[in-house]
């Protein structure tokens, strides 16, 4: 009896396993066919690559940063890749009277949304915690409360839709990074509002899912030009991964991890060897390069 229940036991664990994944739906680029979607910090980075998988997918793309005449280049990009309509609105996320702003011009000119995505990033510092606290206050007003606000301002959109909210965060907003203080803490407040603001929408049975992107190093020109001398690791590629974000988005994924192998894995010690955690964190610095 011991030795059935032995094989028996992890048999059962495995056919479960199989069924939870292979019963998962698949992507299909027709998911965001024709899709309302509003992209934050899409004049560069992962964010421009978002704006333009959508394009290609055929969604409707209204986008958002502070650079004009970037916007209107992506815009551009946008329409000739397939883009049911592409818009775009300049600003800063600073004044979180503009983030509602976005939505509503975006709400106005589509008639509704289904999908907000939150991705832009404050500048901030590579380096040891300078103790300056107004730094963190503006971080924490860009990375973290315009966020809020633009959740907050969709959301009836978004349950009419049955929409997504889609938030861009780290690793350094699920395990304490260095040489990122005021950048790590606004990830971490991302997690704390977005992940309660889900339990509640499961309680209410409210139909907007909640994606929280938690991503390594990406080779955008600003994360390589600030840590590419210091951290040992390849950066993943921005396209690729703007496309997981999307994929996860559209299948109503909880968390996403990019890339899975160098997030999700080592964040499994998180509870149970917390120091060795930190120790691997610390080992993909060149820390000699850090003064
Ligand atoms: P990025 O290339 O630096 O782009 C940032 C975007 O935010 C730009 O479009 C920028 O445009 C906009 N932005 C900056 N300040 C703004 C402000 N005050 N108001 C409005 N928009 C502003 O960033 P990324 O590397 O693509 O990162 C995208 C997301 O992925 C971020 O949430 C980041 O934390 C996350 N992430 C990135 C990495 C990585 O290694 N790249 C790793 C983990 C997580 P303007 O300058 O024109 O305003």
């Amino acid at each position: 009896m011991g030795r059935l229940q032995k094989i028996l036991i992890p048999f059962l664990g495995l056919v479960l396993a199989f069924w939870f994944y292979s019963a998962r739906e698949n992507f299909k680029p027709e998911m965001l066919k024709g899709k309302r979607v509003i992209v934050t910090g899409a004049s560069t980075g992962i964010g421009e690559q978002m704006a333009y998988h959508l394009a290609r997918m055929g969604s409707h793309v209204f986008i958002t940063a502070r650079t004009e005449a970037k916007l209107q280049k992506v815009v551009e990009r946008c329409l000739e890749l397939g883009a049911a309509s592409a818009r775009y609105i300049s600003g800063t996320m600073e004044d979180t009277a503009f983030a509602e702003h976005v939505v509503q011009e975006a709400g106005t000119a589509l008639g509704g949304l289904d999908m907000l995505i939150l991705n832009h990033v404050g500048t901030s510092y590579f380096g040891y915690f300078n103790g300056d606290v107004g730094h963190v206050r503006k971080l924490l007003e860009i990375n973290f409360l315009s966020y809020v606000a633009m959740a907050t301002s969709a959301l009836p959109m978004l349950k009419e839709s049955g929409g997504s909210i889609v938030v861009v965060s780290s690793m350094a907003g699920k395990v304490g990074f260095p040489f990122t203080v005021p950048y790590s803490a606004t990830k971490f407040a991302l997690d704390g509002f977005f992940s309660s603001l889900r339990q509640e929408f499961a309680i209410q049975n409210v139909n907007v899912s909640i994606t929280l992107c938690i991503l390594g190093f990406i080779d955008t020109d600003s994360a390589v030009r600030a840590a590419a001398d210091v951290l040992l690791v390849a950066p993943a590629p921005r396209e690729e991964c703007a496309l997981e974000i999307l994929q996860g988005a559209a299948l109503r994924r909880r968390e996403l991890y990019y890339r899975y192998g160098g997030t999700r894995l080592p964040l499994l010690l998180r509870d149970w060897a917390a120091e060795l955690l930190d120790y691997l964190v610390r080992s993909r610095y060149r820390l000699d390069a850090m003064k």
